[in-house]
């Protein structure tokens, strides 16, 4: 399996995961940082949303930039900007890219 999708998995339901860290690193604003800085969990999965038995909580927040995009150091991935970066890239870019309107005022 591709690297970077085997660990994108660890950004769900990795509530477990997460709480046997110490640090993690957020693949969408790049941040790294303690995970007792998470405050908020959500049930969303976007798999089964038809199913409100997963909306226990499971899935970590980015507590700055509110994302499901959370890794812990238990996953075994090295959270460095490069990593984080690579991440990024693969998963979140494309989502942002806005084009802006060319016309001069
Ligand atoms: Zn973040």
């Amino acid at each position: 399996m591709n690297p970077l999708l085997e660990a994108h998995r660890h950004t769900s339901k990795n509530r477990e995961e997460l709480e046997g860290s110490k640090l993690c690193g957020c693949c969408c604003c790049i941040g790294i940082f303690k995970t007792t800085e998470i405050v908020a969990w959500t049930g969303l999965d976007i798999d089964q949303l038809d199913n409100p038995e997963t909306a226990g909580g499971e899935t970590a927040l980015c507590p700055r930039c509110g994302s499901e995009a959370l890794i812990g150091d238990r996953a075994g991935y090295a959270l460095t900007p490069d990593f984080l970066n690579k991440m990024n890239q693969a998963w979140y870019q494309t989502t942002r890219r806005i084009k802006l309107p060319d016309r001069q005022a």
